[in-house]
This record gives C-alpha cells, sequence and structure tokens, in this order.
C-alpha cells in the first residue's frame, strides 16, 4: 500500500525507517542515493529501507486501458469540443481564422500540460482553464522551431552525404521525436529539445519500454489516422468533419498522456530536468549543495515537528560556516520574527539589515529595527556603509523617521569616515524632502561644507544649499556615486 510523506502529506513516501517508523519523500532526502537505493534515517542515522520499487508506478504496458480512458473526462472533453467544433462553424473570414488558430494553439498548450501533468503523477487530465489562460502559448511556437529545426538537419545531412543519409537522419529524427516531445514539455527549451545528447540520454535511461511505447504510438498513429480516414468517406461532412477533428484531437490527447506516463515511470531514472540539464558538475559543488539540501530538509522537519530551538541552533550553526548566506539569513529573520525573539534579532541585528538592504525591503528593516529597539533603545549599527545604504533603503520607502535614526550622530560616531558626506547629505534630504524642514536640512549641509572639503560631494553642496534656501526638494546628483561596490 502507499504511504504519504510524514512532512510532506500528498508526497508518496520513498523511504521508511522502520526504527523511527516514519515515511520520508524524496523532499526529505536530498542526500539519498537512489540509484544504489541507500538512505540514512534523518533522525537515526539507521539505513533505511527504500520503498521506489513499493511506490513506483505499474509499467504503462499494464494500463492500456486507463490511457484509452484518459481524454473521457468532462474538461478534455471541453477542451477538445471547443477546439475542434468551433472553428467547423465559423465563417472563412479574417476574425474566423485567426480564432482557429487561438483554438488551436489552446490545444496545443492543453496537450503540454497533459505531459507535465501525468508526469507530476496525476492520472486525471488538468483542467479546463489550463487550455485557456495564463501563458505558456509559447510552447507551440518552440514545437514549431524544434520541427524546424530538425528540418534543417535532415536537408543539411541530404545537402552533405546525398539521399541515402538524409534518409538515415530522418529515420533517426523520427525515432528521437517522442523523446524530444518529451524534453520539450519538461525543460521548455527548444535547444534542449535538439540537443542529440539530451535525446540519447533520455532514451538510453528509459531503455527498451522507449521502443515499447513507440511501437504503441505507432500504431496508435495509424488507428487515428484509419479512423479518421474511415470517418470522411462514409459519412456526410457536416458528421465527419468534427468526427474526423474529434478522433485526432482524443488521439493526441492519448499519445501525450503515455509519454508523460513514461515521464513519470521512469522519473528516478530520469532525474528529470536537473539531471538532464547539468552535466557533471565539479564533485565539490555538488557535494556542498547536496549538504545545504540535506540541512534544508532537517530544519524544514524540525520546524514541523515543533522543535525550533533545534531549527535555530542548525541555522545558526550553518551561519557560523556561511555568513553571508542569504537564504540562511532568511530562515533565522523569519524563524526569529515568528518566535518573537528579540533578544537574538538583535544579536544577528547587522547581518539582517544588510540582507535585508540587499533586497531592499524597508518594510522587513522598519519591523526588525523596531523588534531590536524594544531590547536596546540605543541600538546603532558599527559600519558606517551599511548604516548609509538602511537609511537610503528607508528613505526610498518614507521611512523617514527610522532613515534618520540609523544616521543620528554620524560625525561622533564615524568621525573619519568617507560615509559622512553621503550620511549627512542623505539626511539633509530626509528632513527637506521627506519632513520639510528646510533648517535642519541646511543646518547638515553647512556641515559637510565645512568638514568634508575632501569627498567627492563636497561640489555639489553648494547646489543643495542653494535649494534649500529656497526650499525646493534637494535633488539627487543625476549621476550617482556608487556605494562601495
Ligand atoms: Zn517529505
Ligand atoms: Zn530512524
Amino acid at each position: 500500500m502507499k504511504h504519504d510523506c510524514h512532512y510532506h502529506p500528498g508526497e508518496p513516501a520513498k523511504w521508511h525507517c522502520s526504527e523511527c517508523q516514519i515515511h520520508y519523500c524524496t523532499r526529505c532526502m536530498p542526500d539519498a542515493d537512489t540509484h544504489r537505493k541507500h538512505g540514512l534515517c534523518p533522525k537515526c542515522s539507521r539505513v533505511m529501507r527504500y520503498l521506489g520499487a513499493a511506490t513506483e508506478a505499474v509499467p504503462f504496458w499494464n494500463r492500456l486501458s486507463a490511457f484509452f480512458r484518459y481524454p473521457f473526462y468532462l474538461d478534455p472533453l471541453l477542451v477538445i469540443a471547443i477546439c475542434t467544433l468551433v472553428p467547423l462553424v465559423l465563417s472563412a473570414n479574417l476574425v474566423g481564422l485567426v480564432i482557429s488558430l487561438l483554438l488551436f494553439l489552446a490545444l496545443l498548450k492543453y496537450t503540454y500540460a497533459v505531459i507535465n501533468h501525468t508526469a507530476d503523477g496525476h492520472m486525471k487530465p488538468p483542467p479546463l482553464a489550463v487550455a485557456f489562460s495564463g501563458e505558456g502559448f509559447g510552447i507551440a511556437i518552440q514545437q514549431l522551431l524544434v520541427f524546424v529545426v530538425l528540418g534543417a538537419l535532415i536537408g543539411a545531412a541530404g545537402f552533405v552525404g546525398g539521399p541515402v543519409l538524409a534518409f538515415v537522419a530522418m529515420a533517426l529524427v523520427v525515432l528521437a521525436l517522442p523523446a524530444s516531445i518529451m524534453v520539450l514539455a519538461m525543460e521548455r527549451s527548444v535547444g534542449a529539445a535538439v540537443n542529440p545528447l539530451n535525446l540519447m540520454m533520455l532514451i538510453s535511461r528509459i531503455g527498451w519500454p522507449y521502443f515499447l511505447l513507440y511501437g504503441y504510438l505507432v500504431l496508435l498513429t495509424l488507428a487515428s489516422g484509419a479512423a479518421q480516414e474511415f470517418a470522411l468517406q462514409h459519412f456526410d461532412p457536416w458528421l465527419s468533419l468534427p468526427l474526423a477533428g474529434f478522433l485526432n484531437s482524443t488521439f493526441t490527447l492519448i499519445l501525450f498522456h503515455m509519454l508523460g506516463y513514461l515521464l513519470f515511470q521512469y522519473q528516478e531514472e530520469l532525474g528529470f530536468a536537473s539531471d538532464l540539464q547539468e552535466s557533471a558538475g565539479p564533485e565539490q559543488d555538488a557535494a556542498s549543495r547536496d549538504r545545504g539540501n540535506r540541512l534544508d530538509a532537517d530544519i524544514d522537519m524540525d520546524i514541523k515537528d515543533g522543535n525550533y530551538d533545534r531549527a535555530e541552533s542548525l541555522i545558526k550553526s550553518a551561519l557560523k560556516r556561511e555568513p553571508d548566506n542569504g537564504h540562511r539569513l532568511e530562515q533565522l529573520y523569519r524563524l526569529l520574527t515568528a518566535r518573537g525573539k528579540q533578544r537574538e534579532l538583535r544579536r544577528y541585528a547587522p547581518r539582517l539589515l544588510a540582507w535585508l538592504a540587499d533586497r531592499n525591503d524597508a518594510a522587513g528593516m522598519g519591523e526588525l529595527l523596531a523588534a531590536v529597539e524594544a531590547v536596546d533603545p540605543q541600538f546603532q549599527l558599527d559600519d558606517p556603509e551599511l548604516a548609509v545604504r538602511c537609511a537610503r533603503c528607508l528613505y526610498h520607502r518614507g521611512e523617514y523617521r527610522r532613515a534618520l535614526g540609523l544616521l543620528k550622530e554620524f560625525h561622533k560616531r564615524f568621525p573619519d569616515s568617507q560615509q559622512l558626506a553621503p550620511a549627512y547629505i542623505l539626511a539633509a534630504q530626509v528632513l527637506a524632502n521627506g519632513l520639510e524642514q528646510w533648517e535642519k536640512a541646511t543646518a547638515f549641509l553647512m556641515f559637510v561644507q565645512k568638514r568634508c572639503t575632501s569627498h567627492p560631494l563636497h561640489q555639489q553642496v553648494t547646489d543643495y544649499l542653494q535649494q534649500a534656501a529656497r526650499q525646493e526638494p534637494l535633488k539627487e546628483p543625476r549621476a550617482r556615486f556608487s556605494l562601495g561596490d
């Protein structure tokens, strides 16, 4: 029987620890080796049982009747009906042509969605809305481009090696076409879908079942063609045309569902897009990525188990190794904020503020500063560059008081800093443009004029002073200096 992951309900379990009696999915076990079916329990480090074989999909050749039932649900039938019947009743003018083309694109989009949907493990068709909403129409153009490239390939082969080579190339292209459609559906990239290495890898990883499926596809195409032919010959056009269109679309859906199912059945072997895309990168990268993924999974489990202290200490020790890892800082920020741990937020405030400044998140900065001030009303940043960066971000989002707070007594805290001129010009802008306090702004500008004579910004101060005297907004100079990057 099928089990769900303990931490991700709805995800099929792939691993089971008989010691802890816990089921894990692939997301929980990013460091496990599915090829050698080896994984250690994240809780007790014992070797776990691999359920892959038990949860694996029924081979497609054992569920052929299910493939034929696939189009006979309300949503796909509606899509087929709309996309094949509506064009028949439209008049043959430009508007009719455009609508027919759009409906054709919608049908194509729906059939590609069938591949992805099936590959994700859904054995029922995707909803109707998929065909007619949102983006994704590019897939039709991409498929067209794939055909153009493949056609050019055959042409080039014929040009170089005559009809024999052209025939060989054609045979190879025809053989690889289902693989190409599958790659296109998963990766949405023309380059990947015509890359012979990708196609060969996909075919070789699936192995002989690919050719079995191929046989089915050929038979189905022939059957579909024969049925349409029969309809066209034996019925009146008012019946035969819709019937042929309906048959054609139905068979296409079945074909694409089978392609998606092949991806689903061989997901482990294929590793999907990531494996197909990435050639063997440096070993070390993969290893550290694995460690990071393992850590993410552990943190996720601890939070879901309510072990917040453990999650917090995991994140903190990871931050000791990589102090500027934005992903970890975000995890820490969210966890500490959710737990209301103001003292810890105070401890990590400089790094968290730097991270928030990188994201230009003034609202987050405001919240963090409020939490920090609750335990440390005198809080100030020790890094002048960071203080100016944060203040600038706050100023641009209208958080004037907070921006000024970060710049308070800057000349006493950092008397020799190169940031002094930018800090006080910024303070003047906050006061003038944000709070309309021209006199105070002028005082800051005077300070810069008197004390920062060697700073490149010094030349602009005269302009600012004139603007302040006229009570105009202090305009940012056109070519802004870059802040230490
Ligand atoms: Zn899981
Ligand atoms: Zn265990």
